[in-house]
């Protein structure tokens, strides 16, 4: 009775009916994605309307942001993952658990992924990331490690690889193999520690290969004059990079490099450290200011499978990717993390010194959101202890340079 009420109640009249029937909508296929996984890449390709304007150049960036899990490193994740599920080197829900040292977007996204395919993770932090990033990744169920943050980065004391072995052998007496370079650890138990090594480990780079190059491709109809994009492992740039360049040779692949980075050199002089510059020796670990995520100062395989894609360089400081991050909001109310700044920073910059203004089509990375950096990027005590002014003129005088 009380649903024939209801019924009756919000019954739609004849003509409300027949009109609502007639709008078109285009029936296809299920269009049902599985999991949470399942959401991840596809993101859209937004154009940048303040930069674009301004320039007279299409500026397009990828909204990696809008993965689920908040950064392009849910490719990543997905992508190891996955590979070492083929490889037999993880076996879902089984005990298994996978280990990473990461400071980045690296660590929540292996955590999102664990938990959707039945692993545990911990992920080993340096005692200084965000708290930010720390709530995530507890939120998400990992296990989080705090060391000092030099062992992160630093290849010989990688704790996380160690901790991948320990967890191997726990778990099983007799261990069938552990050579120092496998990305996993072999035993005759199913419980397995993985090492996902983002650094050396090339699903990173097939993840941009295979996923995010011929996306971008795709979306732009094959239409593209530059790639602009940092550099933290460099899975990024060397896959899209590398992906590109074998559609069609001539375009520029553009390395979007912050202060205290070696990269900048590398690319330049060939060297990563050019002794005349003190800028990056007070620096504690890969590039410790505002900018996050991006920029190092070892070479990693990644890294190596990129150098020989990238054309030019552009340095960006903090004070630069501070104001391109707070212009976003201004004028696109785009809300976007550090390292996508500075690509954008980069983008600027590119298009000015090729004095390009007719339509070309510039094309970079949007890497992860505004709300994973409120403790650097968007909180002015900070910015103010660190003596970053926030000035947008810059922007302005940067769109508006000959
Ligand atoms: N932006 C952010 C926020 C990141 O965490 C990372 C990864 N360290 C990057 C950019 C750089 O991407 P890649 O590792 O592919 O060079």
């Amino acid at each position: 009775q009380y649903f024939e009420r209801r019924r009756r109640r919000i019954a739609l009249s004849q003509s409300q009916a027949s009109e609502i029937e007639s709008r078109p909508i285009e029936l296809r296929s299920d269009e049902i994605l599985n999991g949470i996984v399942g959401v991840i890449g596809n993101t859209p390709l937004v154009r940048i309307p303040s930069l674009s304007d301004a320039l007279g150049v299409e500026i397009l960036a990828k909204a990696e942001y809008l993965n689920p899990g908040g950064s392009v490193k849910d490719r990543v994740a997905v992508r190891m993952i996955d590979d070492a599920e083929r490889q037999g080197l993880l076996h879902p829900r089984t005990g298994s658990r996978i280990f990473e040292g990461t400071s980045g977007s690296t660590g929540i996204s292996l955590a999102m992924v664990a938990r959707a395919r039945g692993y545990d993770a911990t992920i080993i932090t340096p005692d200084d990331m965000a708290a930010e990033k720390l709530h995530a990744l507890r939120s998400l169920g990992a296990d989080v490690e705090q060391v000092r943050p030099a062992s992160i980065v630093d290849k010989k004391q990688n704790i996380a690889r160690q901790r991948a072995l320990d967890f191997s052998s726990a778990s099983s007496p007799s261990l069938l193999s552990a050579s120092e370079d496998s990305i996993a650890v072999l035993t005759d138990s199913a419980a397995r520690g993985f090492f996902a090594d983002q650094f050396e480990n090339k699903s990173n780079y097939d993840a941009h290969f295979d996923g995010t190059g011929p996306e971008l491709w795709r979306q732009t109809n094959r239409n593209v004059k530059a790639f602009v994009s940092g550099a933290g492992t460099g899975g990024t740039i060397a896959g899209v990079g590398r992906f590109l360049k074998s559609m069609e040779q001539d375009i520029i692949i553009c390395l979007a490099d912050p202060q205290g980075s070696g990269l900048y050199n590398k690319v330049k002089h060939g060297v990563m450290f050019d002794q005349r510059e003190k800028e990056g020796t007070k620096r504690r670990h890969q590039v410790d200011t505002v900018v996050e995520g991006i920029g190092i100062n070892r070479l990693t395989q990644n890294i190596e499978l990129a150098l020989p894609l990238i054309d030019d360089a552009v340095r960006v400081t903090d004070t630069e990717a501070v104001a391109m991050a707070r212009y976003l909001v201004k004028h696109d109310g785009l809300f976007v993390g550090s390292s996508s700044a500075c690509n954008l920073v980069a983008c600027v910059r590119l298009v000015k010194k090729m004095g390009w203004r007719g339509g070309e089509r510039v094309v970079t990375v949007l890497c992860d959101s505004g709300a994973r950096h409120y403790s650097k990027v968007r909180n002015d005590d900070y910015l103010r202890a660190e003596e970053i002014p926030i000035d947008l003129s810059l922007i302005e005088e940067m769109l508006s340079s000959k």
